[in-house]
């Protein structure tokens, strides 16, 4: 699963991918005019794993993962060709969600780009620019297509489609609010476009905010229900130098400043909402993994999920959810106590199921 990260300049996404996946990227008050971006993986936390872990003492644990992208600000405006443009885009044109990182926390040292500080005009700028990087899409495509010597069939219908979404963008109507068929859906897959794909709003804010809340806070909270956006806050700068502290530290620190679940927790826990995703577990002598599906995966294409050979040669199921584990202790008591069930491949995989593939190899 891939996210990226998209905001302004300096309003913290670098620190917070630190913070989610522990890289060291240099930070910076000002506008750097950096062009590249930084692709990590972050681990999911996930105290079913742990547990697992103690118990069965395996050689390896494989928590999920989540590749993130950290894109360099985006400037507004940079459609209409204000600073070197937003061509960097195209870095998370093949991501399954975007996070949006705005800026709450105030900091006289660190300039804001548009010299104040107001959240919900820069989630609607933001929105904007992605927007109009659709359209900028759309037209070039539309252009090639027309200046192309080839007419087929395909790239008629391809045309039409595009022309559709040119109307809607134009009067400022993303991708996820126009209504497509099946049919044109697929015609205009091959293009990556960026507002189809989910947002989640990442509040950055700082300490005091995070103690006391802040006077903009329910009206924030208040506009991202409104728009369907899923938001939480985070202190990542405090956040990022507890996590440099060991443990015992870190937990005293966390409830000090009212830190109840890390920005990775959250960022996790929106993940899956959003994108209705489950994890199942596997877990023996040589390692416990966490998997992710998609909520509604049946057994066996749970099992492809493995590999391929247990997709096809599935027998049975052999599953018990992690919270009848978790009262037996382990698997010896929670045969002898009958918790374990043998269910077929039509069977819908529950969050939190401990699965065991029985399967002609
Ligand atoms: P990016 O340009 O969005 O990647 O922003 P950076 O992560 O480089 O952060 C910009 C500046 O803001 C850096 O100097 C950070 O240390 C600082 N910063 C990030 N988060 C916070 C915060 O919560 N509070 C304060 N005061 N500063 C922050």
């Amino acid at each position: 699963m891939k996210v990226g990260l998209v905001g302004l300049p300096t309003v913290g996404k670098t620190t917070f991918f630190n913070l989610l996946t522990n890289a060291k990227v240099e930070t910076s008050a000002f506008q750097s005019g950096k062009i590249n971006a930084n692709f990590s993986l972050a681990r999911v936390p996930d105290e079913r794993v742990d547990f697992l872990a103690e118990v069965y003492k395996p050689k390896k644990v494989t928590y999920a993962q989540i590749e993130v992208i950290d894109i360099p600000g985006l400037v507004s405006g940079a459609s209409e060709g204000k600073g070197s443009g937003n061509q960097f885009l195209d870095n998370i044109r093949k991501v399954d969600c975007l996070v949006h990182i705005v800026r709450a926390f105030s900091d006289e040292s660190i300039l804001h780009p548009e010299g104040s500080i107001d959240v919900i005009r820069d989630i609607e700028n933001i929105g904007m620019e992605l927007l109009l990087a659709d359209l900028q899409l759309v037209e070039t495509r539309i252009e090639r297509i027309d200046a192309g010597k080839k007419i087929t069939k395909e790239l008629t219908a391809e045309r039409e489609v595009l022309q559709k979404l040119r109307e809607s963008l134009e009067n400022e109507i993303g991708l996820s609010d126009i209504e497509l068929s099946e049919e044109e859906q697929r015609i205009i897959e091959h293009l990556d476009f960026l507002t189809v794909k989910p947002v989640i709003i990442v509040i950055n804010v700082d300490e005091q905010q995070l103690a006391e809340g802040y006077e903009s806070r329910e009206k924030i909270l208040n506009y991202c229900k409104e728009k369907n956006l899923p938001a939480f806050e985070v202190s990542a700068k405090a956040e990022a130098e507890i996590s440099e502290l060991d443990e015992q530290d870190r937990a005293v620190f966390m409830k000090e400043l009212n830190i109840k679940e890390s920005g990775i927790d959250l960022l996790a826990r929106a993940i899956y909402e959003k994108l209705n995703l489950i994890s199942f577990l596997t877990a023996g002598e040589d390692e416990v993994k966490a998997w992710t599906i998609t909520r509604g995966t049946n057994a066996k294409a749970a099992a492809g999920k493995i590999h391929s050979d247990i997709e096809r040669g599935f027998i049975r199921a052999e599953v018990i959810n992690f919270k009848d584990f978790k009262e037996c202790g382990n698997m010896v008591k929670a045969r002898e106590l009958g918790k374990l069930r043998l269910e077929g491949k039509e069977y819908i995989i529950q969050d939190g199921d401990i699965i065991n593939f029985r399967f002609n190899g």
